[in-house]
Formats: structure tokens, C-alpha cells, sequence
């Protein structure tokens, strides 16, 4: 079956894609993987993308949707695509149903990871990394004084540059202001599925494995 993916950045919706991918046999889709495979080809095509890249603007979706029904119509893929970042906004939507459509195929699934913005913020402000092992610790909800791994102890975590709370914030606004349209499509559709994304990443991914397999019969 096919489904589709939802979840704010820092939700772990790359982390359960790719554990669902290894569960299930799917291929993950994402329509950044297509294009950067399009123009690594050097193809007339992939040249043509390459230059709008470059120029800034955004790939018009006749060409999204041609990089997609390569995909699609591959019988390898059929029936076995989770689509991760894409669509999104309505037309993509119900444009790619159209496609699907034409290979015999259907969205089954819509998956959306849940999200408190509050918690997702200082999940991500409060990241704090070993300068020495490189694990993670948060200032919220993890207070370490030092780095308490076997053989570490290094005195010295460090925050990453871009961890700050204003960027953060505003880019969690602007993710649902953006996908609310296309959410409450699949919603209308009766096919959306939501997930408390603020658990365990195992308990999540216990979840969505248990949703999948219920349809799955
Ligand atoms: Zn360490």
C-alpha cells in the first residue's frame, strides 16, 4: 500500500520513514531525492532542473509530477511508496491521486505525527551535544553537568548555532500554516491517521507498524 508521512521538523518523521521502509519493503519518496537523482544523471532533463535550482525558484510541479510518475509507474514500486514531504498543498494532492489513479494504484495512508510546538522547541533549543562522543544531551529535559557516558565525562557540551528558539518557533508556524490544507484533505478523505509524536521514538514506531498492519490485514 501507499501512504504518506506528516510531521513538523524535529518530530523524527525521517527516523520512523525509514524504520517503516525496513518493516514494510517500501521506498521512500521524496521529492528532493528525485530531483538531486534527475540532475546527478546529467540528462537534458536533469540539466533543465538543474538550471531552475540554480535560478532560485521553485521546480514547477509538471516536472515534480513527471519525476513522480517514473516512480510510480516502476512495477517494482507499485503499491509500496511512502511518500515523505510531499504533497504539499491540495493541488499536489490531488494531483498525485490522479496519478496514482492511472497505474491502479491509491493513497491508502496518511500518517501524521502530533506534535506540542512547546515541547518541539525546547526539544531543539535545548540540545546540547559532547564536544568529545558527540551525544546528546537537552538542558530541559536531560540537565547533564558533564558528558556521563562510560570513558567521556568531557566537560564541555556545546549548542548548535541554528538552535534557537525565534528560528525554531517560526518555522513550526510557517509548517502548519502550510500543511494544514493538505492534512485536512487526506482528513476529509477519511485515510489520516494520527500519532502522539511526542513519545519514545520506539512507542511511535510501534504505532504506526500496528496502524499499517491493521490495514494491511
Ligand atoms: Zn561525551
Amino acid at each position: 500500500m501507499n501512504l504518506v508521512i506528516f510531521g513538523p521538523p524535529g518530530a523524527g518523521k525521517g527516523t520512523q520513514s525509514i524504520k517503516l521502509v525496513k518493516e514494510f519493503n517500501l521506498f521512500q519518496l521524496s521529492t528532493g531525492d528525485l530531483l538531486r537523482e534527475e540532475v546527478k544523471k546529467k540528462s537534458s532533463f536533469g540539466n533543465k532542473i538543474q538550471d531552475i535550482m540554480n535560478s532560485g525558484a521553485l521546480v514547477p510541479d509538471e516536472i515534480i509530477n513527471t519525476l513522480l510518475e517514473k516512480k510510480v509507474s516502476t512495477p517494482e514500486y507499485s503499491n509500496k511508496i511512502i511518500f515523505d514531504g510531499y504533497p504539499r498543498n491540495i493541488n499536489q494532492a490531488k494531483s498525485l491521486d490522479d496519478l496514482l489513479k492511472k497505474y491502479n494504484q491509491k493513497m491508502s495512508l496518511a500518517l501524521n505525527l502530533k506534535v506540542n510546538n512547546d515541547i518541539l522547541v525546547k526539544r531543539i533549543v535545548g540540545r546540547l551535544t559532547c564536544s568529545v562522543c558527540n551525544k546528546t544531551f537537552n538542558t530541559f529535559f536531560d540537565p547533564p553537568m558533564t558528558c556521563e557516558k562510560p570513558l567521556c565525562s568531557s566537560r564541555e557540551l556545546k549548542k548548535r548555532l541554528d538552535d534557537n528558539e525565534e528560528t525554531i518557533s517560526k518555522r513550526l508556524k510557517t509548517y502548519d500554516e502550510k500543511t494544514f490544507p493538505v492534512i485536512d484533505y487526506y482528513v476529509q478523505k477519511g485515510i489520516m491517521k494520527n500519532v502522539d509524536g511526542m513519545q519514545e521514538i520506539q512507542s511511535i514506531s510501534e504505532q504506526l507498524i500496528t496502524i499499517i498492519r491493521a490495514l494491511r490485514g
